[in-house]
């Protein structure tokens, strides 16, 4: 009897401690709860920052203002800041971008690492394309991941990227790509605010370059045939663009402008100048179009005989390899958070950012979120005072949420994480054939 009673309370002993051990595991996990709570704890504190930014209103390269204050409320959460991080002198003054920064959160042991983008420079009319939203939603999502970085394995990094603006200038993200600074990198997020939900990652690629023509001046009148016409070229490699353009994808853009073209109608112009970007959806595209656009200007330089001289741009916008599951991820977590179909929508226009250039090296999301009515254009004033709104702001905190929420299901499954790399390299290799 005594022996049975034993074997029963072993038995007891044994599952109390196997329940236990369970709810350990379990909870070992925090809840995604947690994250939210933590986004909705410094939603308040982060709208005064969002406010502060858009007043600074500071542009690409002098965002000195904006950024401090986001290296202040990163350390504020636990994050390692580091600021003045070293690029490429030839693409920074001094080799130093001083205004983007690099903020590090170590969780519980090895794991994936999250890399979060924030935006913060504003334009000529102030911040009329939301990046005081892009700064604060990666700052909020970055407030919810810190809060479960204790018992969560893996890496949050956050990194302030300047002067996207003028991102094909190659001073914020392609210096920062260049520096090392997203190195280590598994996953990367950005949002973007717009008249829509979406994760279409559509960007085109892009290159632009300058064609300096020298010929040789003369009397336009008394002597045109002693001068060779510089902007004759010009016009000549005009006309070839124009029928090259006959004879590419419909997602190809061309556009060119005369920088220099004389400066005397009597004289023959002897120097002329011009700048060309080329765009693609996909970079092999958008570089085979450019060489053929250089073709051009050798015609114009042929037919002419005025000296042609361009250098091969230092840097260009590339297109992003898009991972459908990754943005399938997302969007089923913009829906989860019960926003309505009517408000996701895919694009279909393009434009070209530095952004596509970190997609070209990294699994890369960037969520856009809906803080206008539809139709409403980026860069517009009414951009610009939708991104100064209550209801901007709102939207902003959902995005804040969508975004954590998906990494924490990332650093959860590192297996998801292995998943959209495998994919990211193949689709890659594909694209260079
Ligand atoms: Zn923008």
């Amino acid at each position: 009897m005594r022996r049975t009673m034993w074997r029963f309370r072993e038995r007891i002993i044994l599952f109390t401690v196997l329940v236990l051990w369970t709810f350990v595991v379990d909870t070992s996990w925090a809840d995604p709860q947690k994250i939210l709570s933590a986004i909705d704890v410094n939603a308040n504190p982060c709208k005064i920052v969002s406010q502060k930014i858009f007043d600074f209103k500071e542009l690409g390269q002098q965002e000195f203002k904006s950024s401090a204050l986001l290296k202040e409320e990163l350390q504020k959460l636990g994050f390692k800041v580091e600021g003045d991080l070293k690029v490429p002198a030839d693409l920074v003054k001094d080799g130093i971008a001083r205004t983007a920064f690099k903020a590090e959160l170590v969780g519980k042991g090895p794991g994936p690492t999250i890399t979060i983008m924030l935006e913060y420079d504003a334009l000529k009319n102030g911040h009329s394309c939301g990046h005081n939203l892009i700064a604060t939603s990666g700052l909020l999502a970055a407030a919810g991941l810190a809060s479960i970085m204790k018992d969560t394995p893996g890496r949050i990094l956050v990194i302030g990227t300047p002067d996207e603006e003028r991102g094909s200038l190659g001073g914020g993200k392609i210096a920062l790509l260049e520096g090392g600074h997203f190195d280590g990198s598994d996953i990367v997020f950005i949002t973007h605010p717009g008249d829509r939900w979406s994760v279409d990652q559509r960007l085109l690629a892009m290159k632009r370059g300058t064609f300096v023509f020298r010929g040789k001046s003369s009397h336009a009148a008394f002597a045109p045939h002693k001068g060779i016409s510089a902007l004759d070229a010009v016009i000549l490699m005009f006309n070839a663009t124009d029928m090259l353009r006959e004879h590419v994808r419909q997602d190809v853009r061309i556009h060119g402008i005369i920088k220099k073209g004389g400066d005397l109608v009597n004289v023959v112009p002897e120097l002329a100048e011009t700048e060309f970007a080329v765009r693609a959806l996909d970079t092999m595209t958008m570089e085979e179009t450019y060489r053929k656009v250089v073709n051009c200007a050798k015609a114009g330089e042929l037919a002419t005989g005025a000296k042609l001289e361009f250098k091969e741009p230092r840097t260009s916008l590339k297109s992003p390899i898009v991972v459908p599951g990754f943005a399938k991820m997302v969007l089923d977590q913009i829906k989860a958070m019960g926003i309505p179909e009517s408000d996701i929508k895919d694009f279909h226009e393009f434009a070209s950012s530095d952004l596509g250039n970190v997609g070209h090296a990294f699994p890369t999301i960037n969520l856009w979120f809906k803080i206008a009515p539809e139709g409403t254009a980026l860069h517009s004033d009414a951009f610009r005072e939708a991104a100064g709104s209550d209801e901007g702001w709102k939207a902003t905190v959902m995005a804040a949420k969508i975004i954590a929420l998906t990494a924490y299901d990332l650093l959860k499954n590192p297996e998801k994480v292995k998943a959209v790399q495998g994919k990211f390299k193949e689709l890659k290799a594909q694209e260079s054939k």
